[in-house]
C-alpha cells in the first residue's frame, strides 16, 4: 500500500510569526510531499511494498530507497515536535532526565542551540535517548537515530529549507525561535515515556 503525505497536526499559518504559513507550504506541501511520493515510486512493484516505513529505513543500503523513506519519517517527526504556543521549559520526569544528563535544563538548551548552529550543510539536530540516557547528536542530509539504534525524542530540522523564507541564512534566529516559541515538549515527554 503507497504511503500517504500526512496532514500537519495544525494549521499551516499556527506557527506563524516563527515559521510562517508560506514556509509550511513548501516544506509540507512540497519538500514532504516529494518525498512521499519518490518513496512510493521506489517501493511500487518490489518486495518493500508491503513493509512498514521503519521497516525499510532499517533495512534499506545508503541511497535513494533510504534517504526518500527517512526523509518521510523525519519529516512526520519534526511536525509533531512544533505546537503554536510552544517553547518554554519541559517539566515532570523530562526535566529530570535532562538534568540527569546534562546538569541542567539551561545547560541542554546552551548545546542545543550550539549543536544545531554548527551542523554544517544539511541535516538534523536531535535529542535522543541512548544506553546511557540522554544526548545530543547530529545528523548528515536524510540520517536519523533509528538508524544508530537511539530513539527520537525531538529534531529540529536545520536544512536550508526549513528557514530560508523566513530568516535567509540567519540559522542562529532560527533556532533561538524554534527553542523559545515552537517545541512541543509534551510530545518529547511521550516519547521519553514510550522510549
Ligand atoms: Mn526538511
Amino acid at each position: 500500500m503507497a504511503f500517504e503525505l500526512p496532514p500537519l497536526p495544525y494549521p499551516k499559518d499556527a506557527l506563524a510569526p516563527h515559521m510562517s504559513e508560506r514556509t509550511l507550504e513548501f516544506h509540507h506541501g512540497k519538500h514532504h510531499a516529494t518525498y512521499v511520493k519518490n518513496l512510493n515510486g521506489l517501493i511500487e512493484g518490489t518486495p518493500n511494498e508491503g513493509k512498514s516505513l521503519e521497516e525499510i529505513i532499517l533495512s534499506a543500503e545508503p541511497g535513494g530507497l533510504f534517504n526518500n523513506a527517512a526523509q518521510v519519517w523525519n519529516h512526520t517527526f519534526f511536525w509533531n515536535c512544533m505546537r503554536p504556543d510552544g517553547g518554554g521549559e519541559p517539566d515532570g520526569e523530562l526535566k529530570t532526565a535532562i538534568e540527569q544528563s546534562f546538569g541542567s535544563v539551561d545547560k541542554f538548551l546552551e548545546e542545543f542551540k550550539t549543536k544545531a548552529t554548527t551542523l554544517f550543510g544539511s541535516g538534523y539536530t536531535w535529542l535522543v535517548k541512548g544506553d546511557g540516557g540522554l544526548e545530543i547528536i547530529q545528523t548528515k542530509d536524510a540520517d536519523l537515530p533509528m538508524k544508530h539504534g537511539k530513539t527520537a525524542l525531538l529534531t529540529v530540522d536545520v536544512w536550508e529549507h526549513a528557514y530560508y523564507l523566513d530568516y535567509q541564512n540567519a540559522r542562529p534566529a532560527f533556532i533561538e525561535a524554534w527553542l523559545g516559541n515552537l517545541v512541543n515538549w509534551e510530545f518529547v515527554a511521550q516519547n521519553l515515556a514510550g522510549a
